[in-house]
């Protein structure tokens, strides 16, 4: 049973674009049923994390705006973080989910027992993660993988 759930920010919670103005000011994109998605799976007792190789004003918004349990930003590799902050809170691979996007998910999607990855992903992406998810990336991702959980 699924008790906690880590996500990557950029092509989980977002779309994995940096949107830029003519001033080069630079934001991302999160969709509101992803936004409601976070907020379902906490009032099931489903405790929430983020990590990322990202450490910027878009990772501080994200730990404010969901107050996750768990926030691991500038992971170079994201394995080695998630086993030290698992270790130092008991958290059993077994009741972990992790959804991530890319290159630098792969190890962490393979080693814990439930893990998503969106549609529009590189091929060997897919074959780490344990489910595929019909949603493209910052497309409803987070509410399609809410569903999966909360409806096992
Ligand atoms: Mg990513």
């Amino acid at each position: 049973m699924v008790k906690v759930i880590f996500f990557d920010i950029d092509g989980i919670l977002t779309d994995g674009s940096v949107y830029v103005d003519a001033l080069g000011n630079e934001t991302k994109r999160i969709q509101f049923d992803d936004i409601d998605a976070i907020f379902k799976l906490k009032r099931a007792g489903i405790k929430i994390g983020f990590i990322t190789g990202e450490d910027n004003e878009f990772c501080k918004y994200v730990k404010k705006r969901f107050s996750p349990e768990y926030f691991l930003s500038g992971c170079k590799n994201k394995l080695i973080a998630f086993q030290k902050l698992a270790k130092e809170n008991e958290l059993e691979k077994s009741s972990v989910a992790y959804a991530g996007d890319s290159e630098r998910d792969i190890e962490l999607l393979k080693y814990v027992d439930c893990s998503f990855v969106p549609n529009d992903v590189d091929p060997e992406v897919k074959k780490a993660a344990k489910v595929v998810l019909k949603a493209a990336r910052g497309q409803g991702v987070i509410k399609e993988l809410t569903d999966f959980i909360l409806e096992k």
